[in-house]
């Protein structure tokens, strides 16, 4: 290892760059696995994010609530941790050293770059255009949907599916580039069964959040750095509880889909000015062209098109194997390319040989499991012991909400990477429930459950088992047949 020699300079024997929750779990961790470690934690907002209620639901699902909090509590919590809240501007890597934006330098033996990812904006700079990324982002967008009449949406991932569901008294024009709604989580089916629930009235009073908000009264008190709308951690789920989505219309809302089709340009009202789409557009501050011809004035536009990673400081001047979706490449040990330098959550793309029934989703759950075996990684290194690839990332599973309904994904719950190799089989009950089972060669390989179906560990059992089930037929689906009975 070679370490900076110059003595201005502090060196920790690990240092975790990002306060998410990838950066928070493995400075546990690695706190906790060798308490006598000298630990920095370098982070660009001013509150750490930690995760609290962990409960393991099933041997592969997991659920917890986020909660963000000052850093005090981690440094309490671990005497041997330094947090230091400064952006790093530049790594070096040969010199095993970064540099933060208020001219600190640190050295490290063995650091991990866990600093997330920034919503891909369709436009750079353009004051119309909102991402939405972490609480003064959602705040933001709050602001400024009180005053809307009409709001375009673009994406069709988790955060656009919640956004459309939770606004009210605003029309809302979403613009999906699949066939279907929700395209990330689910097929067309589900997209279908979810829909009634877009143009339901919700109910009158919300069920009592279970969640911690997230509130800002710190930053408001203005005690605390600038915050910019990138530098924070990833909110994560129920973002939108304790934030009234109301728009400035006293109507319920109006969500028209328009599928299949991008963003072909967005109008500001000074190039509206000398512009042919000029009529369609009204008085609206500004308008959106989309790729199937139709054109829409709105209030503002939402991009949800999901996330870049934050390589870009610790890029230049070294080598980092980067990713075809910009993430910093790492292998089943969490290391990059680059040696002493790990890397894990949003920021990371995971490259080493998936198990079949794994892949990688910038989700809450990966970001908490990659954190927490980089750390056991760093320390095995260090310690000198073998450890092996966590079970964890033996199954893809994760639990959520939308529409509020349950959801729980199972494996390759949408065929992913099984070509036409594989069969499906589906049970529906409008309003109640959705189950959808992947099968291939006879084997259960993936799950969609979308309502209280209470079939996830089951499935979950007979997912990791691999017993071939075409014995069962169609059966493994019939309600009239108590499937855990039968697997018993
Ligand atoms: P982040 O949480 O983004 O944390 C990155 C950290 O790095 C931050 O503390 C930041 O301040 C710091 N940082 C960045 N750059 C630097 C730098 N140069 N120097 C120092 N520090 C730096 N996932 C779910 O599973 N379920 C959901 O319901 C869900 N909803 C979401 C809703 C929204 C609106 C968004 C934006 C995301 C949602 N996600 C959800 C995704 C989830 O939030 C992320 O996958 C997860 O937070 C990633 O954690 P992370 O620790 O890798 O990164």
């Amino acid at each position: 290892v070679r370490v900076m020699a110059d003595k201005n300079v502090k060196t920790f024997q690990f240092v975790i760059v990002g306060g998410g929750i990838a950066g928070v779990t493995c400075v546990e961790q690695l706190s906790s696995q060798i308490p006598s470690a000298d630990v920095a934690l370098i982070t660009a907002g001013p509150h750490i994010k930690a995760v609290a209620n962990y409960k393991q639901v099933s041997r592969a699902l997991e659920e917890f609530d986020v909660e963000e909090r000052p850093s005090s509590v981690l440094e309490e919590k671990f005497p041997n941790l330094t947090v230091i809240h400064s952006p790093v501007k530049s790594l070096d890597t040969e010199s095993h050293s970064l540099e933060t934006t208020d001219g600190q330098v640190f050295g490290y033996e063995k650091l991990c770059i866990c600093s997330g990812g920034r919503p891909k904006l369709l436009t750079q700079d353009n004051p119309y255009v909102l991402g939405i990324r972490d609480t003064d982002s959602a705040q933001e967008f709050q602001k400024r949907l009180s005053k809307a009449r009409r709001i375009v949406v673009v994406g069709n991932g988790g955060i656009a599916l919640e956004l459309v569901y939770e606004v009210e008294g605003c029309e809302v024009i979403w613009a999906v580039k699949d066939k279907a709604i929700g395209n990330t989580f689910f097929d067309a089916g589900a997209a279908q069964f979810l829909i009634p629930s877009l143009e339901a009235s919700k109910p009158e009073v919300a069920a009592p959040c279970k969640r911690p908000r997230y509130t800002t009264e710190d930053r408001a008190a203005g005690s605390l750095h600038t915050f910019t709308a990138e530098s924070g951690s990833a909110l994560g789920p129920d973002w939108h509880e304790g934030i009234v989505l109301r728009g400035a219309e006293q109507v319920v809302s109006v969500v028209r889909i328009e599928y299949h089709c991008e963003v072909e340009k967005i109008f500001t009202s000074e190039e509206l000015l000398n512009s042919p789409v000029k009529s369609d557009c009204g008085s609206w501050p500004v308008c959106i062209l989309l790729t199937n011809g139709k054109t829409f004035g709105c209030d503002f536009v939402v991009s949800a098109t999901g996330v870049v990673p934050n390589t870009e400081p610790f890029l230049h001047g070294n080598t980092f194997a980067v990713a075809d979706d910009g993430g910093l490449r790492v292998d089943d040990h969490m290391r990059t390319s680059e040696s002493d330098v790990y890397a894990a959550g949003d920021v990371c793309t995971a490259c080493w040989e998936h198990s079949p029934l794994w892949q990688q989703m910038r989700l809450w759950t990966q970001a908490r499991q990659m954190g927490w075996y980089a750390g056991r990684c760093m320390a095995a290194h260090v310690l000198s012991e073998k450890i092996e690839l966590d079970f964890c990332f033996e199954l893809f599973s994760h639990i959520t909400k939308f529409f509020n309904y349950k959801v729980v994904l199972l494996g390759k719950f949408n065929g992913q990477g099984l070509g036409s190799e594989h069969e499906l089989l589906v049970r529906c009950t409008k309003g109640q429930e959705y189950v959808k089972v992947v099968l291939s060669n006879g084997r259960m390989v993936g799950a969609v459950l979308i309502g209280e179906t209470d079939l996830e560990e089951t499935f979950e059992n007979l997912i990791l088992n691999q017993m071939d089930l075409t014995p069962y037929g169609e059966d493994l689906l019939n309600p009239n047949i108590d499937i855990e009975d039968y697997f018993d």
